[in-house]
């Protein structure tokens, strides 16, 4: 008979565990709200994860409860992000931008039992806490005052529990649950396995991805409650590299100062951040001494080739990735080959502003009428990928969910072409939504309530390219016979169902709205017809 190898399970707990034995000392930096930092270690965090643990088996949760988190990046959310999991519970991360109607269904549809949320977050929770049945709140005193009166402290609850072994946990357990935007307005559960973070850990630390080393100091800007913070968190921890976790305060001078005092060697977050940060680093030179090592990671959204270009002038690294709540979320990274080593400086600057090729275990294929298409720069095909930290399906998706095909693809919604040499290029998004800043928008919703208002006969809300958020919503709106309504009306019309950074920046009125052959917004039409669109000039012209 054959050898065979142990089948030991791929948990956070591991990850864990080694990190409190070998990298114990490895600091952990929190900037607070008022700018100030506390430090923390990996041992620390170990004890308190534990703790942590015990605490919510005390309250009475088990194996695949659910406890949401409103954080901030924080040691406390890292605490959250390892105790949570590794005691056999769900963490269910939640978004403080969305809207409290969105949270409140988020909170329900996910079923959370209990919340831990940072004080300076609890006006959030206030805004759905009565659309939410939580049975128990716990505070996070981020700013160090007392926590106020009806809620727990987070000090007080992990002291009300030993710190006690974690329980031994199967590698298919559920392990953390994020919500991602619908096309249709209804957010969808993505359920995450110790094992999928566990090798999305692995692969997103290698050389051609984020290039994580023990010698390492992560600053993840992207949020913890986006994705498992891109996988940073835990992939940092695996490797005992230092962690600096920039809280509330995400402004390009707060992130610079960071960036500096802490010698951080990789930073990531979306390409909005990064053109705020480049631009203050251009006005002000000589201000900051950022470590020659730094590495800069930048996703979510495509990354412009003018900020790979400044990035390069600089001096400082980039390197661009794709992924998706649905993926871990990285899927893709953009790294030239050995082989480009002679290319021309301006092709070099066009490969790596393309997504990039597929890590190890994702594999990708562009689909178009059913077909496979050819990998050869050229054909545009919707992406579809499949492999360990993919997800297979929502929790408890809608009846209608077509997000996976008969053959077991993920359908990413992105429309891409894939070059011979396996480099992705995102050309277009099948999906009806809107990225700014790294935050959906749904079109479609826009739409919806739009056409709730007396004065709207029709509307259609496309995404517009804009130099600082990457995309913001343009609403095109016909008014009915004899009926008038200015922008400003109908962006209060709209605001009792958005948040305010979700609302149209333009709505311009036009006699009709392109439509396709089965009576659909033809809304390549629209983006084709505002393209170019200044968003200094006045809104509500009715367009020739
Ligand atoms: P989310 O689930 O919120 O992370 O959004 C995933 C989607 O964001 C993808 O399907 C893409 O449409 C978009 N996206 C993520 N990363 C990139 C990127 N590097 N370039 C272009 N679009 C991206």
């Amino acid at each position: 008979m054959l050898g065979t190898m142990m089948n030991y399970p791929l948990t956070l707990t591991s990850i864990l565990e080694r990190a409190s034995k070998l990298f114990g000392a490895v600091e952990v930096v929190s900037a607070l709200p008022d700018r100030r930092v506390s430090r923390s270690n990996y041992a620390s965090v170990a004890t308190r994860a534990r703790k942590l643990g015990a605490a919510f088996a005390k309250a009475g949760l088990g194996r695949g409860d659910r406890v949401g988190s409103l954080m901030w990046n924080n040691v406390w959310h890292l605490e959250a992000y390892f105790g949570v999991p590794a005691s056999g519970c769900v963490l269910h991360t939640l978004n403080p931008r969305l809207h409290p109607d969105e949270l409140a269904y988020i909170v329900n549809h996910g079923g959370d039992r209990m919340l831990l949320v940072d004080d300076v977050l609890l006006p959030v929770y206030e805004r759905f806490r009565d659309k939410v049945r939580l049975e128990r709140i716990i505070v996070v005193p981020t700013t160090g005052n007392p926590v106020p009166g009806p809620y727990e402290s987070y000090d007080d609850f992990l002291n009300e529990a030993d710190d006690r072994e974690f329980p031994r946990l199967d590698e298919n357990e559920a392990a953390v649950m994020c919500y991602t935007s619908g096309t249709t307005g209804a957010p969808k559960g993505v359920v995450y396995s110790h094992r999928a973070l566990v090798l999305h850990a692995m692969a997103i630390a290698l050389p051609d991805c984020f290039s994580l080393a023990q010698a390492d100091t992560v600053l993840p800007v992207v949020p913890m409650f986006h994705a498992n913070g891109w996988g940073l968190p835990a992939a940092s921890i695996m490797v005992g590299a230092g962690q600096v976790l920039p809280g509330p305060n995400l402004d390009p001078a707060s992130l610079l100062d960071l960036l500096d005092r802490e010698k951080v060697t990789l930073a990531a977050g979306v390409p909005t951040v990064w053109l705020g940060v480049v631009d203050l680093l251009e006005r002000c030179p000589g201000r900051w001494r950022l470590n020659p090592k730094l590495l800069v990671g930048v996703g979510g959204a495509a990354l412009p080739e003018s900020l790979i270009v400044a990035f390069d002038r600089l001096g400082i690294a980039v390197r661009h990735a794709w992924g998706m709540t649905e993926l871990t979320p990285v899927g893709s990274a953009s790294v030239p080959k050995a082989s480009m080593s002679d290319w021309p400086a301006a092709d070099l600057v066009a490969l790596r502003a393309k997504q990039g090729t597929p890590l190890p275990f994702v594999e990708v294929r562009g689909v178009e009428g059913g077909r496979e298409v050819p990998w050869d720069g050229q054909t545009m095909a919707e992406l579809q990928v499949r492999g360990p930290w993919v997800a297979a399906s929502y929790h408890n998706p809608p009846a209608n969910c077509e997000s996976w095909t008969d053959d077991g693809w993920f359908r990413t919604g992105d429309v891409v072409t894939i070059d011979p040499e396996g480099y992705i290029k995102i050309t277009d998004r099948s999906k009806d939504l809107i990225k700014s800043g790294g935050e959906w928008i749904s079109s479609v919703d826009l739409e919806n309530a739009l056409l709730g208002h007396p004065a709207v006969r029709e509307a259609a809300v496309v995404a517009i390219a804009h130099p600082r958020w990457g995309e913001r919503p343009l609403a095109a709106v016909v008014l009915k016979e004899a009926c008038c309504a200015t922008p400003a009306e109908l962006r209060e019309h709209l605001a009792a169902r958005f948040s305010s950074w979700q609302l149209p920046d333009a709505i311009v009125f036009v006699p009709e709205i392109p439509h396709t052959s089965v009576g659909k917004l033809r809304k390549s039409s629209l983006r084709e017809m505002f393209a170019g669109w200044d968003w200094d000039r006045a809104e509500g012209t009715r367009l020739p």
